[in-house]
């Protein structure tokens, strides 16, 4: 899961590009990049690190010629086994015809199928990215224009993602023909802009304009948008873990408000799971808007029991073996006037191994919780994902392997229930279809050919 940005021609390409980066941060922050295209060439800066630690003033002046250009940026969210810096992006080459940088979101199921076939014909793999196996297609294609090869490279490949790609003094954009991964367009200044979320736009002031359709290959300079459907049609299948948890709650994700749809969410778990209760608590960030509609349709007092520190970075060191192990603690610490005596409904977005739900449990009982109530505003995730969220394998999923109640026991709480599919799509009011298969192992990309 990532975020990608991308502006086709102005000025301040890189420090609008860092800005956008900077506004959709939530969607990875392992590390951050930008490729900048100007009349003077293709210049990259890619490192490990969060969008503000990347790009320093020095960094800036580099990739920011005085006329400005086409930039793409990248904020990579790794899966576990890919963490090394030859997998962060925007990609960036130069192959016959010219220079070439892309940045994507999303992975492809036959990834695998498809690098091993490029390999036996000498191709050599600088990384283990989803999107070089899009640049050597594109460079063994054999079609006249950047988007011609592009089409000619999507063609060999089927999964969900939104693509930004920079070369000829053009920016492409793209998204799969299901509509899996989010990408929209605004524009600045009378120029495109391209984001991965609404966020990306609200921030440099760049007014929304639509999302890049679902198989739409958009074609742009500066101020002229062209656009191209070269697939086929399918049914939309836009991902409902954006709008459970990966989205940020201010954006307008596949036309419909996150924290719209995470109140929905919430509200509909309390009438399918009301329980008795004296206050009802998020785990903050990802379950507030939704403890917010469980509260308000229960119309139980909303308080905030659970604080979280914004100060533990990823490289948090604790200090000495003796007092190790402050596990949720460190990230999370309770409200023992909010939580002492009561009966609590947490509420949370989602369950994936159980981890961090049982320790939450342990915390709410040590500040003196005295009945504790699980609510889980999207349904049990049994399968993984295979279109760019980080989620774990089949075995790893609890609910996948534990029924209801053996999950309940193993986080220690006193009841626990997920929202139900059917109150997810009422939540999601998608208008054209979403993929659901973390929760009913129904990919999309088998509804037209063989299966992830
Ligand atoms: P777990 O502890 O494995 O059950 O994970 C559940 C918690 O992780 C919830 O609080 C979610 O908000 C959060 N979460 C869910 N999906 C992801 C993801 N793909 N990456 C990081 N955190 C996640």
């Amino acid at each position: 899961m990532c975020g990608i940005f991308g502006i086709a021609g102005h000025k301040e390409a890189a420090h609008l590009t860092y800005l956008g980066l900077h506004a959709l941060q939530h969607r990875g922050q392992q590390a951050s990049g930008m490729v900048l295209w100007d009349e003077g060439g293709i210049r990259e800066v890619v490192r490990r690190g969060l969008v503000v630690e990347v790009f320093d003033d020095k960094a800036l002046q580099y990739l920011g010629g005085p006329k400005g250009g086409l930039s793409i940026g990248h904020v990579r969210y790794p899966k576990r086994e890919k963490r090394s810096l030859q997998n962060a992006q925007p990609l960036c080459v130069t192959y016959a015809k010219g220079p070439l940088g892309v940045a994507m979101d999303g992975a492809f199921v036959n990834y695998e199928e498809v690098r091993t076939q490029l390999e036996e014909k000498g191709a050599i793999f600088q990384s283990e990215t989803d999107a070089e196996a899009v640049m050597h297609l594109i460079a063994h294609a054999k079609a006249a224009t950047l988007e011609a090869a592009l089409t000619e490279a999507l063609q060999r490949l089927k999964g969900g993602y939104a693509m930004l790609l920079l070369a000829e003094g053009k920016l492409v954009a793209t998204r799969d023909v299901y509509g899996i991964r989010p990408l929209v367009l605004g524009k600045r200044d009378g120029i495109w802009v391209v984001a991965s979320e609404t966020t990306g736009l609200d921030l440099i002031e760049a007014q929304f304009i639509r999302e890049v359709e679902p198989g739409e290959v958009c074609v742009i300079r500066g101020e002229a948008l062209e656009s191209h459907f070269p697939f086929a049609k399918a049914k939309q299948a836009c991902c409902a873990f954006e709008h459970i948890y990966f989205a940020r709650l201010d954006s307008e994700v596949f036309g419909c408000s996150v924290h719209e749809a995470r109140k929905r969410m919430g509200a509909a778990l309390s009438r399918i799971h009301p329980v008795a209760a004296d206050v009802v608590i998020p785990v903050p960030d990802s379950g507030t808007a939704a403890a917010i509609g469980y509260a308000q349709a229960a119309g139980i007092p909303y308080e905030q029991g659970l604080i979280r520190s914004h100060y533990v970075g990823r490289t948090f060191i604790e200090p000495q073996q003796s007092i190790r192990n402050f596990g949720v603690k460190l990230k999370l610490s309770a409200v023992r006037s909010v939580l002492n005596g009561k009966r609590v409904v947490v509420v949370d977005d989602s369950i994936i191994r159980g981890t961090t739900s049982k320790k939450i449990v342990a915390l709410l009982r040590s500040v003196g919780a005295s009945e504790i109530h699980m609510r889980i505003a999207s349904p049990p995730a049994e399968w993984p994902c295979c279109y760019g969220i980080d989620t774990p394998s089949r075995a790893e999923l609890i609910s996948a392997s534990h029924s209801l109640e053996e999950v309940c026991t193993h986080i220690g709480a006193d009841t626990l229930a997920f929202l139900s599919p059917v109150g997810l799509k009422e939540a999601m009011r998608p208008a054209n279809g979403f993929c659901d298969a973390c929760v009913s192992g129904r990919y999309p990309t088998q509804w037209v050919s063989e299966g992830p």
